[in-house]
């Protein structure tokens, strides 16, 4: 049994290698490489991913797997757990056929080109067919796979392993029904100014006052570090080696400032598992969900908080002293959490943030189980916008057309993941303020140590061990729900807009 485990993470490893090699190619043509390497750069990313595909998939390593999985009572716990996870990894990548893999990437590769240009032009109909060509190739891969009642199931599972569609349609409809209320009080308040944020803002300076900050929240520099992007993303080659990226628009510090903290809140993460993990398939994220709860909560629980800002104001000050000279902590407090129904995702606050993620998740719901047709995708759209933000898009571009993700990948289990981090990230807050009470202080200070090592010993140290909702569970004493989250916006907008009941 012990060469068998050592053979098993030796073969694993070896993935894991030619995984962080490519990763590395990635980062760098995201960061430093000139537009001249596009070309070689895209064929030798292939090349390794073929490579990693081969080795995921030899029969030895499932003959090796099949036979572990019969000992695992056999084994120390974390060997158990490595044996389940990389079987269960196994039999995924064996089930799709690589010639589907190939005719996929094809796809894709030719609709993202074709994407582009759809969103220049405002043209949806011009990417159409690309598109109802995707959703039929979604449900193909969902076919490879048994035993999931809907095919976007299987496509979710791939980002939140064992959450399901039957799971997720009550649970959103649940914060749905809450939230666009909530919205609608909101804006018959008087919004918030934010306009001293807009102005001359530096952009060394930007990025050191960010830096400062994530600092201070545990982001360790000596194992990672900050490089500027297009679209920030957070990457690992290693438990030692996690980076960030972020970017910068001198005229408003918030692009900056927020995205190195939210991916600071990825860093953490990945820089927060069991060591002991690291080099095997069980140093990464639980699910999408999770990975995305500990970006949100360093990005909103902490980074707009009022106290977080009654600490970093002076120092905020100092490094904008001129747009910031008659403002105060509240003031600035009240500017970053400004609630507005807008038309892009990305853009989007707290509040409003998830209606647009739920209308993606419903209309490829609707698009995978074929009671909408590509063609009517814009109007779907809009229409939801309308009852849920009270806003339209003008043009698609600002519409249907805005996030990549249609076009990159499959049609289905793309977005829940952002607003069950949403939700993860409120009920663990939560929690971690009940158990360690000194973190509403440590906060006011500019520490972070309690918070930090709550996360640590609750979520960041399990990496894939458990599943989210397992991870969850034990570290709040109950299953997810939206009531956590409900409960922070409605505590903190309530108070910041003057609502009553
Ligand atoms: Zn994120």
């Amino acid at each position: 049994m012990e060469t068998r485990i050592t053979e098993l993470k030796r073969r694993l490893a070896e993935v894991e290698d030619l995984k962080a090699a490519s990763h590395l190619l990635t980062w760098d043509q995201a960061t430093y490489m000139p537009p001249g390497g596009a070309a070689a750069r895209a064929r030798q990313v292939a090349t390794l991913g073929a490579v990693v595909h081969e080795r995921a998939t030899d029969a030895g390593l499932g003959r090796l797997l099949d036979d572990l999985s019969a000992h695992t009572d056999a084994l120390a716990p974390v060997d158990a757990d490595l044996v389940r996870v990389a079987r269960h990894d196994f039999e995924r990548a064996v089930r799709v056929p690589d010639a589907y893999v190939r005719r996929f990437s094809a796809h894709v590769a030719h609709t993202y080109e074709n994407w582009g240009k759809a969103r220049d032009t405002a043209d949806f109909a011009a990417v159409a067919p690309d598109v109802a060509r995707t959703v039929d190739l979604s449900r193909e891969y969902a076919a490879f796979f048994e035993g999931f009642a809907h095919p976007a199931d299987a496509l979710i599972d791939v980002e939140d392993p064992g959450v399901t569609v039957a799971r997720l349609v009550p649970l959103f409809a649940a914060l749905r029904k809450e939230l666009v209320p909530l919205v609608q009080a909101i804006t018959r308040r008087p919004a918030a100014d934010d306009g001293f944020l807009t102005g001359d803002f530096p952009r060394r300076r930007q990025l050191s006052f960010g830096r400062k900050v994530v600092e201070r929240f545990g982001y360790d520099f000596t194992c990672g570090r900050e490089d500027l992007t297009r679209h920030p993303f957070t990457i690992a080659f290693g438990i030692g080696d996690v980076r960030i990226t972020t970017r910068v628009r001198p005229e408003d510090p918030r692009d900056a400032l927020f995205s190195t903290w939210h991916e600071a809140g990825h860093g953490l993460y990945e820089q927060g598992f069991d060591p002991a993990l690291d080099g095997t398939p069980l140093a990464a994220g639980a699910s999408s969900g999770l990975h995305e709860s500990q970006s949100r909560l360093w990005e909103n629980q902490v980074g707009r908080s009022r106290l977080f800002w009654e600490h970093f104001f002076p120092a905020f000050r100092k490094a904008f002293p001129v747009a910031l000279e008659r403002v105060d902590a509240e003031a600035v407090y009240r500017a970053v959490n400004k609630v507005v129904p807008s038309l892009i995702r990305t853009d989007a606050d707290e509040v409003t943030y998830n209606l647009h993620v739920m209308l993606r998740f419903d209309l490829e719901l609707a698009l995978l189980d074929g009671r909408l047709q590509v063609a009517d995708l814009p109007d779907a759209w809009n229409a939801r916008m309308e009852t849920d933000l009270g806003v339209v898009p003008r043009t698609d571009a600002d519409g249907v057309l805005q996030d990549v993700h249609w076009y990159f990948g499959h049609v289905g289990g793309q977005f829940q993941g952002y607003a069950l981090g949403n939700l993860y990230a409120a009920q663990l807050f939560a929690a971690a303020r009940a158990h360690r009470p000194e973190i509403d202080e440590q906060m006011q200070r500019g520490r972070f140590g309690a918070l930090r090592g709550w996360l640590r010993d609750h979520v960041w140290n399990h990496g894939r061990r458990r599943s989210a909702e397992a991870i969850v569970t034990a570290a709040t004493g109950a299953p997810p729900s939206p009531g956590p989250f409900l409960d922070y916006l409605r505590e903190k907008y309530g108070a910041l807009y003057g609502l009553t009941g």
